[in-house]
């Protein structure tokens, strides 16, 4: 065989097992080539773009490191690649949701490849469970969450998987051309990186998971899934740990462990119904007349809704590429039932900034706050993100870090600046609607307006 190993976001050395099934192949290879496949992030915010470069370049760099001189090819490009090469196998992962563009995952790709009679070789690489091993009784895949928890936890085990089998490869690999380059030059081992930020969450952070949680003006919680987005770490690897130091904290390892579970239940879901990428999981709120006030929708993208926190969260995720998981809940209840606003829209804004981006839970995450998806919060269940602020950042610290306008208001104003708008004007010169928005819609209006939305259907 003229064996194609596609290596795109599994960008790790160790643990990788496309190297290992590489190696179970070996009587047959007649010629291996190693393609590191290039995204398309032409529409990706500088943030995410140069972000994906730099994993890209660390790991490209990594792979000439240990004399693997990979094939760099744009996705655009691989179908010359393969005639050019006469490949005969394709060997790619089968499960990453993370691409920044919905044509390359492994329906798209391998359809295109098995049009030109490659045989293409799909590996699970990125996910703990095989989603058919994961089904209820009847065989379909569970749709709520702490039923799939349940029956699926005890099988959490220990996976020892060879670390270096790329030292092996070598000896097969084609010394690549370089068709491409990629326009970063700095180059970093965010593979390294990426274990070192894991191993310091571990002897540091885990023990107060619970609490980072629930307070989102601490730091950022682990960033696992940034690693996992780009490949950086294995998930088996990761649950490994887990387990071992599980017994020194089990309240919060278990917290830990029951928000990867839910990763692996979105994944299920996903593969499932991939038609869930863009319609809703519940078929009746598929006619839902969505708003398309587009003033709106900028005001929420740039953090400037009047809503602080909403807009506190806009605004680290437009500088930074991440945002707290329960800051995700807040701004999408916030699009999708304040300004009533397609969950699509907000879903392909994520996909655009998120460094952690991943189909399936972003997805999922949107419609679960849009009350459309599955084991979905009840459409009755609308966040105040007034409350969601006093409670979830009392002091309005993570507010201040982001929203310059309001630096230095007392924790009483700070949540609602609306209301409080003459305490503003008086004792901080700050004037509500000039230097700061006046909130865009009201709380109780847009609840209402939301209910009879989703009543009439
Ligand atoms: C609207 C919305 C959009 C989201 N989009 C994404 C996305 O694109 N990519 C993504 O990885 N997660 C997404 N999530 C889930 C969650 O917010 C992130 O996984 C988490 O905030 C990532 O930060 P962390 O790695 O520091 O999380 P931690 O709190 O440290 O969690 C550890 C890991 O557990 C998993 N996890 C935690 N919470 C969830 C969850 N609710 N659903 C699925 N997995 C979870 C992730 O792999 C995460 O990295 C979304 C949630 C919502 C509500």
């Amino acid at each position: 065989m003229r064996l194609g190993v596609m290596l795109n976001r599994v960008f790790r050395l160790k643990h990788n097992p496309l190297f290992d099934e590489v190696i179970s192949y070996q009587s047959e290879i007649e010629k291996l080539y190693v393609i590191v496949p290039i995204e398309d992030m032409s529409d990706a915010a500088e943030i995410k773009k140069n972000h994906y470069y730099e994993v890209v370049q660390g790991f490209i760099d990594a792979l000439k490191h240990h004399h693997i001189h990979p094939f760099i090819v744009p996705y655009e490009g691989l179908a010359e690649f393969v005639r050019k090469y006469d490949l005969t196998h394709i060997l790619m992962p089968n499960d990453i949701m993370s691409y920044h563009l919905d044509i390359y995952d492994y329906p798209h790709v391998k359809l295109a490849f098995e049009k030109r009679d490659i045989q293409v070789i799909g590996y699970r690489v990125n996910h703990y469970f095989r989603p058919g091993n994961t089904l209820n009784q009847k065989g379909e895949p569970y749709k709520v969450f702490t039923s799939f928890y349940r029956a699926n936890r005890p099988q959490l085990m220990r996976h020892d998987k060879p670390l270096d089998s790329y030292k092996q490869i070598v000896q097969y690999a084609e010394k690549g051309t370089n068709e491409t380059k990629i326009q970063w030059q700095q180059s970093q081992d965010m593979e390294c990186r990426a274990r070192e930020a894991w191993m310091h969450f571990l002897a540091e952070d885990i023990t107060h998971y619970k609490a980072l949680t629930d307070d989102v003006s601490q730091s950022d919680v682990s960033r696992l899934g940034q690693y996992l987005a780009y490949g950086l770490l294995d998930i088996h690897e990761v649950i490994n740990d887990l387990l071992d130091g599980y017994e020194a904290d089990e309240v919060n390892y278990e917290a830990y462990l029951r928000e990867i579970m839910f990763r692996e239940f979105y994944y299920v879901l996903m593969t499932y119904y991939p038609n869930t990428a863009t319609e809703a999981f519940s078929e009746k709120y598929r006619q839902m007349k969505w708003s398309h006030n587009e003033a709106h929708f900028e005001a929420w993208k740039k953090g400037q809704t009047g809503y602080p926190l909403v807009d506190a969260a806009m605004r680290k995720l437009n500088r930074t590429g991440y945002m707290h998981n329960r800051l995700r809940m807040v701004v999408s209840q916030f699009l999708t039932k304040h300004l009533f606003i397609d969950w699509t829209k907000g879903e392909a804004y994520f996909r655009q900034h998120l460094l952690d981006y991943d189909n399936a839970s972003n997805v999922h995450g949107w419609q679960w706050s849009a009350s459309t998806g599955t084991d979905a919060v009840p459409y009755f269940r609308v966040f105040n993100p007034i409350r969601q602020s006093e409670r979830f950042d009392k002091n309005g610290y993570f507010i201040q870090s982001e929203v310059k306008e309001l630096e230095g208001v007392s924790s009483k104003y700070i949540h609602e600046p609306t209301k409080y708008q003459k305490d503003l004007k008086t004792q901080y010169q700050v004037i509500i609607g000039t230097d700061y928005p006046k909130a865009i819609v009201d709380h109780q209006a847009a609840r209402e307006y939301v209910m009879t939305q989703f009543k009439q259907l």
